[in-house]
């Protein structure tokens, strides 16, 4: 890769609409979402809003313009594999309500696999491919949840639902203390330990999809590229994290009228979505050179926190804005469209 492509933004932004569900087209919902090249209009259109890339995926027979699982990880994820192959960190949201493809688009299905498990067997595959002689790759994952600013490990051998101390190293940055990290040599490794970590995710109600949208998880994939020098013996490391970023459903920090637990809940969600869309904005505001000096509030959150490394210098960030087409979800469409704005 040259360097003109590491001068490109850090910061990609991009909008998915996903199809109408079974419910949404028996109830002959309309589609108030278009898109146009790079822009997204939500009709009555107040406002077009334009993105790093546009993801259409309502309506499969309008070939010009379907945007599938291929072409989303070809957009966002290559990219950042480039990026973390070159030693830099790397980091990948996805932001919406519930029930509007974050899952779909991150991990997907066993025929439609999503980012995750394209960025993994990818990542296997140029392992392979790039390790010459003295050369050697080793790959790690932990996997952790984020509840009202608490820490949990969800691949804690021990099965522990304890919450975990954030620390700062003076040089190596934010970390949570005692968190497991695992070895993997494949993705079906990868997809073991998550399928097992999503079982111990926060439980508060019956509805599965309810509980996943009420806590943000961090998956985190360590590369570390060893190099020796076959003739002096001496050895050298490049360390790169890829984080894949599964948020809370953004319409949690919009309720109200909750009272106790859940209202913290809530103000907790809304504190480190908000937080997310300052520090991704900041950034991206440096990267254009309009303000180099802009302070970047990594602290005001235990995600931002933890992403600090993943996402200044020179990592990578993707921000996914997963939409529902249909007429009833305008104002939910709307308030992701105008986060997802305000982000780039
Ligand atoms: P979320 O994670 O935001 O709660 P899901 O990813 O579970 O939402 O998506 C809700 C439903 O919509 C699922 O049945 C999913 O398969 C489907 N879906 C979401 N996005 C797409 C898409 N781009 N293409 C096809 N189906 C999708």
């Amino acid at each position: 890769m040259d360097d003109n492509k590491l001068n490109d933004s850090n910061v990609k932004v991009a909008v998915r609409v996903r199809p109408m569900s079974r419910r949404e087209k028996d109830l002959t919902a309309k589609c108030v979402v278009e898109m146009e090249g790079n822009q997204t209009i939500l009709n009555p259109a107040i406002a077009v809003f334009a993105y790093d890339h546009c993801f259409w995926s309502m309506d499969e027979s309008q070939k010009d313009k379907f945007a599938g699982q291929e072409v989303v990880f070809q957009c966002l994820g290559e990219s950042l594999l480039d990026n973390a192959f070159m030693g830099y960190n790397a980091c990948i949201f996805a932001y919406g309500q519930t029930g509007s493809g974050k899952s779909y688009t991150m991990m997907g299905s066993a025929e439609q696999p999503g980012l995750i498990p394209r960025l993994c067997s990818s990542l296997f595959s140029r392992t392979m491919r790039e390790a010459g002689e003295g050369e050697s790759f080793t790959v790690e994952v932990s996997y952790m949840e984020i509840y009202n600013e608490k820490v949990r490990d969800l691949l804690d051998p021990k099965g522990s639902r304890q919450t975990l101390r954030v620390r700062e190293h003076n040089v190596l940055g934010p970390y949570v203390d005692g968190l497991s990290r695992l070895a993997v040599a494949s993705y079906k490794d990868i997809e073991s330990l998550m399928s097992e970590g999503n079982k111990s995710r926060t439980v508060a109600s019956t509805n599965m999809n309810e509980e996943s949208s009420r806590s943000h998880a961090v998956f985190n994939i360590i590369l570390t590229h060893t190099l020796v020098d076959l003739q002096s013996g001496t050895s050298g490391e490049k360390v790169s994290k890829l984080s894949l970023v599964d948020l809370a459903g953004s319409e949690r920090a919009a309720k109200t009228g909750a009272a106790g637990e859940r209202l913290k809940e809530g103000s907790n969600i809304n504190k480190s979505l908000s937080t997310l869309g300052l520090v991704i904005s900041a950034l991206a505001d440096q990267g254009a050179g309009k303000n180099r000096s802009k302070f970047v509030p990594y602290r005001d959150s235990v995600l931002t926190w933890l992403l600090k490394d993943s996402l200044g210098g020179n990592s990578r960030t993707a921000m996914v804005a997963t939409i529902s087409p249909a007429a009833d979800n305008y104002d939910e469409t709307l308030s992701t469209l105008r986060y997802a704005d305000r982000a780039k």
